[in-house]
């Protein structure tokens, strides 16, 4: 079993997640719009990235004999001023995932619950790679804007999706 308060709070970040996959997929859209097909394919591949984590919260509740219950997925309804802001928004967001998971982790500690501690490492570690991924493609931006963003869109296109390196099952 698993403490009530983690086990909520675990549930609640399956939400949070899979509202990344959707917020993400809704940027992609943007750029898809733009015909910046590049830009779009990064956000694709983030939004993959999501739903895997997502994943994991569900199967590590379901190891643990908890019952998941999934809630609504809300809307996206950011507006998107420009290329940039889109970005930054990204980023902004994955800053705040990293806080609910440092809050998940905070808990955790607090209930003595050690293989929740143990599980949340890989996801702590992830955010760290999160919070790069997004600072590094403002920062390419910046250095490709105005002319060069076509250029960066065509190294964009290279992302591929890879599956996460946790395995739970
Ligand atoms: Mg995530």
């Amino acid at each position: 079993m698993l403490n009530k308060n983690v086990s909520k709070l675990l549930n609640e970040q399956i939400n949070k997640e899979m509202f990344s996959a959707y917020l993400y997929l809704d940027m992609a859209h943007y750029y898809i719009n733009k015909g910046l097909e590049g830009f779009a394919n990064w956000f694709k591949v983030q939004a993959k990235e999501e739903m895997d984590h997502a994943t994991l919260f569900i199967e590590y509740l379901q190891n643990n004999g908890v019952e998941v219950e999934l809630d609504a997925i809300a809307k996206p309804t950011m507006l998107y001023k420009d290329d940039r802001v889109l970005l930054v928004e990204a980023l902004k967001h994955e800053e705040f995932v990293t806080a609910s998971i440092n809050t998940i982790y905070e808990e955790a500690l607090k209930a003595h619950e050690f293989k929740t501690q143990e599980f949340l490492h890989w996801f702590i570690k992830e955010q760290v790679e999160e919070e790069k991924n997004a600072t590094d493609l403002i920062s390419a931006f910046d250095l490709h804007y105005p002319h060069g963003v076509f250029a960066l869109d065509g190294k964009l296109q290279a992302r591929v999706y890879q599956a996460p390196s946790l395995k739970l099952n």
